[in-house]
């Protein structure tokens, strides 16, 4: 029985998968009925994921799960432009200063 992983980022258990394209994928550990990831164990107790099709729909054996970068907590960096409020023109001052 292995351990859960953890995401670095967050610290939230994750799973790692390998998509049907051979590449390394983390997952949330918890399926969730949103997930657009369908994760099963092949024989091997490796974890597997792929994307469902409507050719190839989410089989019995597999659970969604969502991709962990869709879910990471350290990873929600994608906020407003904030920064854009408030804008100051540092050159004005010194200048300004400069000329008392
Ligand atoms: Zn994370």
């Amino acid at each position: 029985m292995r351990s859960p992983s953890h995401c670095q980022a967050c610290r939230a258990p994750i799973r790692w998968t390998v998509t049907d394209r051979g590449k390394r994928l983390a997952v949330d550990a918890e399926p969730h009925p949103d997930g657009n990831t369908a994760v099963y164990r092949d024989g091997r107790g490796t974890w597997l994921s792929r994307r469902p099709t409507t050719e190839l729909p989410i089989a019995p054996w597999e659970k969604l799960h969502k991709p962990h970068v869709a879910t990471c907590a350290a990873r929600q960096d994608d906020e407003p432009m904030t920064r854009c409020l408030g804008i100051i023109r540092l050159d004005d001052a010194p200048a300004r200063e400069r000329d008392q």
